[in-house]
Formats: C-alpha cells, structure tokens, sequence
C-alpha cells in the first residue's frame, strides 16, 4: 500500500449524512434506538431494504463509520467492528464452523484463542487440529473435506514464529479452505492481507489501532474472496449471496445473536486512534529494530527475538511480508525464570504490564502470566519458555529504553 494513498484516504472518508452542526469528528451517538417516521420506514429498514440504524447492537452510526474508514484504506468488501479482537475471532468461528468440522492450526496461539479452540469449540464437536503451519506436508495431511478453515497469527506471540502466507493460501485455495488470519502484530499501514492471500482478517483493535490503550475493540475484515459455496455451512446461503455469504451471515445472523458489537465511544477512540496507527506504528517499530540490535550486545541476555533482526530464522520471509521493522514486539531469554522476576522488579520506566502496543513500553513474563494457567506440558508443546521477557516498544526512545534496560539487568548479573 503506497503512503499518500493510505493517508489521503484514511482522512478522507465522507460521513454517509451531513453532520448537522458540521463537526469534524464523527460525533459519538450514544443511542440504543432511533426513531421513523413511518411504520412503512420502519418495516422497510427492520426487513433490510433500507439501511437505517434501528437498534445499536445491530449498527450505530459511530461505528458503521471506524468500520467504513477502515473498509476503506484495507480495501476490503466488508468491515465488522466488535468490543475486542476476542469476539472478533469467536464471531468468524461461529459464523463458519459446524459440529463436526475442524480447523487447521497452529499451537502458537495467542492464549484465549487457544484456550476458544481447545475448550470452547470442543465442546460443540469441532476439533482443531494443531499442525506446524511451517510445514507444508503437516498442513495438506491434515486438511479433510470437514475442513472449515486454516487459521494462523501472521507473527505469533511469543514465538515469533512467520508463516509463509502465499504457500499456505495456495495449498488453501487448491483445497477450497478459507485462510483466516490475525494480523494483530503488524498494522495494516504496513501490511495488505489481501495482498497475501488471506481471505478474512482479525485484528485486536485494542493493540495498534487503539491510539495508546484506550480501549477494548476487534475487527473482522473480509476479501470476499473465497467461495463459500465450498463450505458445509454457508452453501446454502452462497447459493444466493456467493462470496459475500459469510458476510450476509456475519451482519444478519451471528454478530446480532452474541451481542458484541462495539461500543460507540470505543468506536469513536478508535477512530481517533486510527488516524495516527501509521506513524506510530512506524515510530514504534524502528524503536524495536534499534533495541533488538542493541539488547543482542547486553551481558545477561541469552538470546533476542525479533524477525527484523538478520540472524532470526524467519528475516528474509518476515522482509518480504512485512517490510524491515517488522512491529514493535520483541521478546529476549534470560538466564532463568528468576532472573526474569528480578529484572521485571528493577524496571524503572518500563512498565510492567499485560497489552500490546501501548504509547508506554511495558514487559511482561508470558510462562508465568498470559500462560499462568497452562500446565508444564502445554507450555512446552507452545514452546513458552520461563526464560523469556516480552517487551512491547512504545513512544519513548531508544536510548531511554535502553537505559531502564541496563540498570535492571546490572542487578540480575552480578
Ligand atoms: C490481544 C490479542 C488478541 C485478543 O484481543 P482482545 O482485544 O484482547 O480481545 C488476539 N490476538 C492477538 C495476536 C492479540 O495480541
């Protein structure tokens, strides 16, 4: 996606009306209903035929705006913004999978979403099945006719583990499976989805779009681009509505039943946040390129992860997907998980703190947190290991980060 376009774009959606007092923010409608003039409007919009809001958690005009913003610059056909990147993927996986379908994934997942996977979706007969998505023997053996979707992180977190989108969407295609990706580690300013095959895209609005943490949000971008008559639960509606029946599926029947439509404020910040994603992102990144470097020089550091890095295994496929300064999270091994407790404690100005892609840098231990919950044999299987740090870059600088950094290691070395 080229700069000016993105720009341009981003700041240049129309508001589907007029704002009646002009304002140049989208104002926040905090309304549960509106209103008709007739009973013959009314039927007209409840039964589809027009598209007035009637009931916020159907559409509110806040939100159908941050979605049309975002349909926009993301080039896709439609745009669903939920209350967290949690409901997100639950809403795709509700709108797609059946008793007895299965999904095709990784176990380097981001833990709720494991946790969705193996407990929720399991409980209603669909199995996942978790494969090593760099391989792709692993994923044509295990790919059936009951296959309702390969789902993937675009980095996972910790891992950082990249998966060559192009190879897995052309064995996804050649098998007439969806790829659903996350693509919450990389903002979309500087990767098109699209682009690489992905035919449904969820994002964790809370990280990057957010605008510094100010909110809860999810989105659910669709290409439109896979024919869903070749899925068991969406032929009978592809019949009609081709590939845009995961859409009309999503929009009239699952986002409505489950409840999680986003809230107008958070929609509101989160258009806000959107405006300035790319020079954040951009910021923020170039910061975590600088420390990766740096941190590999410390004393006391085993090893740093980071896929813009040259020496990572995964630099040259993570340069052509998603450009030199591949996000703003990094993770680093210490000696052991105590040394790890000892360096979190001694932190000055790095905050210690779950989330991602704060204005403020935080760290976090992932085995002991995030993975708390997960037996010792899960953790080993998701390879989260208790020597790891994983540090989310803010807005600071370098040099700054660095020197919170070094004191705290100073105390864990000697
Ligand atoms: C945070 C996160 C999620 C979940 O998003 P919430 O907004 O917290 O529900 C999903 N995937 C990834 C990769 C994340 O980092």
């Amino acid at each position: 996606m080229n700069k000016p376009d993105y720009e341009d774009q981003l700041l240049n959606t129309p508001y589907p009306k007029p704002d009646a007092y002009g304002s140049l923010s989208m104002p926040v409608y905090n309304a549960a209903a509106y209103e008709f003039k007739s009973a013959a409007d009314m039927e007209a919009a409840f039964c589809g035929q027009t598209t007035e809001h009637t009931y916020s958690r159907i559409s509110n005009p806040t939100v159908q705006y941050f979605e049309e913003r975002v349909k926009q610059i993301s080039g896709a056909f439609g745009v669903t913004a939920l209350n967290s990147g949690m409901a997100a993927i639950s809403n795709v996986f509700m709108s797609i999978a059946w008793s007895g379908a299965n999904i095709i994934t990784s176990n380097y997942l981001f833990g709720n979403t494991y946790s969705f996977f193996a407990n929720t979706l399991k409980a209603f007969d669909v199995e996942v099945r978790f494969c090593d998505l760099t391989n792709e023997k692993d994923i044509r053996d295990n790919i059936d006719d009951n296959t309702c979707a390969i789902f993937l992180e675009i980095i996972t977190n910790p891992q950082m583990e990249v998966v060559d989108l192009k190879s897995v969407s052309a064995i996804a295609r050649e098998k007439h499976v969806p790829v659903i990706a996350d693509t919450t580690l990389i903002s979309f300013s500087a990767f098109s989805a699209k682009n690489f095959g992905v035919d449904i895209e969820v994002v964790s609005g809370t990280k990057y779009i957010s605008g510094g943490a100010t909110s809860i949000g999810g989105l659910i971008i669709d290409y439109a681009a896979f024919d869903w008559a070749k899925n068991r639960r969406l032929n009978p509606l592809a019949k009609e509505h081709g590939n845009c029946a995961f859409h009309y599926k999503l929009r009239k029947e699952i986002h409505r039943n489950f409840g999680a439509y986003m809230d107008p404020r958070t929609a509101y910040l989160q258009t806000m946040g959107l405006e300035t994603m790319h020079l954040r992102y951009e910021k923020q990144s170039q910061t975590c390129l600088q420390l990766a470097k740096r941190l590999q020089t410390l004393p006391g550091i085993e090893s740093v992860n980071y896929t813009g890095l040259p020496d990572n295994p995964f630099f040259e496929l993570s340069c052509r997907q998603f450009g030199k300064t591949p996000g703003a999270m990094l993770t680093f091994n210490l000696e052991s998980k105590e040394a790890c407790f000892q360096f979190l404690d001694k932190l000055k100005s790095i905050r210690r703190a779950t989330n991602l892609f704060d204005n403020k840098s935080l760290a976090i231990h992932p085995a002991s947190t995030i993975y708390g919950n997960f037996s010792q044999s899960q953790r080993d299987e998701m390879n989260v290991s208790s020597k790891t740090i994983r540090l989310s870059v803010g807005l600071e600088s370098a040099d700054f980060l660095l020197e919170d950094i070094k004191q705290a290691l100073a105390t864990v070395v000697c």
